[in-house]
C-alpha cells in the first residue's frame, strides 16, 4: 500500500478527490471546516514537486450545470488557505480541464468544475471516470464523506491507476481512527449512541455489542428500549415495530458480556417545543401527553461515571433534543464527560453528524482525539461495512 508519507508526488500531476462541499451563502463560504481539512494533503504534494488536480461535488445540482453549485468561489477560498493562486477549470471533463491538466506545472494547483453537473459521477459511469482519470498520473482518495458512494469520482476512476492510489492524510486519519477504537482499543471500551432512532442505528449496535465493553444507549432510540422492558413513554418517539428488535440487543448484550447502559430517568415536556412545560421523570414512568426529550440528572451522573473510566470512547449521536436549549444538558455532559476522559488520556471519537455538531457548538472539539468529517460514512464503517471508496484503493 502506497502512503501519503512515503509516496513522492515529484514531477507527477496528482488526481486528487476531495471533500469541498462546503456551504455557501451570496457565493461566500460560511464554514471553511472541509476546505481547511484538505491543505496538509495539497501542501504535500506541491512540496514533493508535484501538482495537484482536485476534483469535489458541491450540494445536489441533479446532474445539470447549476450556477449557484459553482466551486469557482470555493476554489478562490482555497487559494487563500493555501496561500497561492489557484487555477479553475469551467468543467471538470472536456477540452478546458485537459488543457488546464496538460499545462499544469509542479506546485500548481487546478480544480475542476463541480462532479455532478454530469449525471455520469452519481452513476459511476466508467467513461466519464476515464476522462477524469487521464487527467492525472495518479489518483489520491481524501474525501471521506464520498467514501460510502460508488461514484465514479470516488471508487470507478481508481481502476484506472491500478499501481498509483492511495488516500490522502484526511481519509487516513479516518480510517485510523476507527481502527483504533474497534480493532485495536485500549480497554475498556465504551460506545455511546443516541440520536432519535433505532432504526438507523441497529446495524451500529449490532457491530459494536461484539466489540465494546460499555454500550450507552441515550436520545429518542432510549424510549424504544425503555417500553420494551415494559416502561410507560407517555407520548416519546417510540418505534412500536421494534420492540422485540431492541429485546432481542438486550439479550445479546447479556450473552456478549456487554454492560448496556439506559437511561433511568428524562427531561420531559408536554410539547416538541422549546417552549414547552418541562419536568423530570423515571424514564420508564414519563405520564400520558408528555414525551422524553433529554437524559436527566441521574442518568447524567451514571453515565459520566461509564464515560470517565473508559479508555477508548466512541460517540454517535445526541442525548437528547439538543438543537433546543431547554434539552441540551445531556448532550453537553456527555460531551465534556468525552472530553475530560480524553484529557485524562482515553482515545475518544466522535463520527455521525450531529455528535460532530455538537461537538463544536460546546467548544470541546480540540479536546477530542478525532473528530470525523464523514456522517453518514462514518456510520456505515461503524456498521461494519466495507466502504466501496476505501476498498477501490485497498482492494
Ligand atoms: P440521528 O440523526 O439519528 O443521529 O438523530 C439526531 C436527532 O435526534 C437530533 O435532531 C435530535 O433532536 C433527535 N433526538 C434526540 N433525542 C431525542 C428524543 N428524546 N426525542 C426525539 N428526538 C430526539
Amino acid at each position: 500500500m502506497l502512503t501519503m508519507d512515503t509516496f513522492s508526488f515529484k514531477g507527477r500531476k496528482a488526481l486528487v478527490r476531495v471533500d469541498l462541499n462546503v456551504p455557501l451563502a451570496d457565493g461566500r463560504v460560511t464554514d471553511d471546516t472541509r476546505a481547511r481539512a484538505i491543505v496538509p494533503t495539497v501542501n504535500k504534494i506541491l512540496a514533493d514537486g508535484g501538482s495537484a488536480i482536485l476534483m469535489s461535488h458541491l450540494g445536489r445540482p441533479k446532474g445539470k450545470a447549476v450556477p449557484e453549485l459553482s466551486l469557482k468561489p470555493v476554489a478562490d477560498h482555497l487559494a487563500t488557505l493555501l496561500g497561492k493562486d489557484v487555477l479553475f477549470a469551467t468543467d471538470c471533463v472536456g477540452d478546458d480541464a485537459n488543457r488546464k491538466a496538460r499545462d499544469l506545472a509542479p506546485g500548481q494547483v487546478l480544480v475542476l468544475e463541480n462532479l455532478r453537473f454530469h449525471p455520469e459521477e452519481e452513476a459511476g459511469d466508467p467513461a466519464f471516470a476515464q476522462a477524469l482519470a487521464h487527467l492525472g498520473d495518479v489518483y489520491v482518495n481524501d474525501a471521506f464523506g464520498t467514501a460510502h458512494r460508488a461514484h465514479a469520482s470516488t471508487t470507478i476512476v481508481a481502476r484506472s491507476f491500478p499501481h498509483d492510489r492511495l488516500f490522502g492524510y484526511l481519509l487516513q486519519g479516518e480510517i485510523d481512527s476507527v481502527s483504533k477504537v474497534l480493532d485495536k482499543p485500549k480497554r475498556p471500551l465504551t460506545a455511546i449512541v443516541g440520536g432519535s432512532k433505532v432504526s438507523s442505528k441497529i446495524d451500529v449496535l449490532r457491530n459494536l455489542l461484539g466489540k465494546c465493553d460499555h454500550v450507552i444507549i441515550g436520545g429518542g432510540m432510549a424510549n424504544t428500549f425503555v417500553k420494551a422492558a415494559g416502561g410507560q413513554t407517555g407520548a416519546s418517539l417510540v418505534e412500536d415495530d421494534l420492540l422485540d428488535t431492541a429485546r432481542a440487543i438486550v439479550e445479546q448484550a447479556k450473552k456478549d458480556g456487554v454492560q448496556l447502559h439506559l437511561p433511568t430517568d428524562a427531561v420531559v415536556a408536554d410539547a416538541f417545543s422549546a417552549t414547552a412545560n418541562t419536568d423530570t421523570a423515571q424514564a420508564d414512568q414519563v405520564p400520558d401527553g408528555w414525551m422524553a426529550l433529554d437524559i436527566g440528572p441521574e442518568s447524567i451522573k451514571a453515565f459520566r461515571e461509564v464515560v470517565l473510566k473508559s479508555r477508548t470512547l466512541l460517540w454517535n449521536g445526541p442525548m437528547g433534543v439538543f438543537e433546543m436549549e431547554p434539552f441540551q444538558q445531556g448532550t453537553i455532559a456527555v460531551a465534556q464527560a468525552v472530553a475530560e476522559a480524553t484529557d485524562k488520556g482515553a482515545y475518544s471519537l466522535v463520527g455521525g453528524g450531529d455528535s460532530v455538531a455538537a461537538v463544536n457548538q460546546f467548544g470541546l472539539a480540540d479536546r477530542i482525539s478525532y473528530v470525523s468529517t464523514g456522517g453518514g460514512a462514518m456510520l456505515e464503517y461503524l456498521e461494519g461495512k466495507e466502504l466501496p471508496g476505501i476498498a477501490a484503493i485497498t482492494g
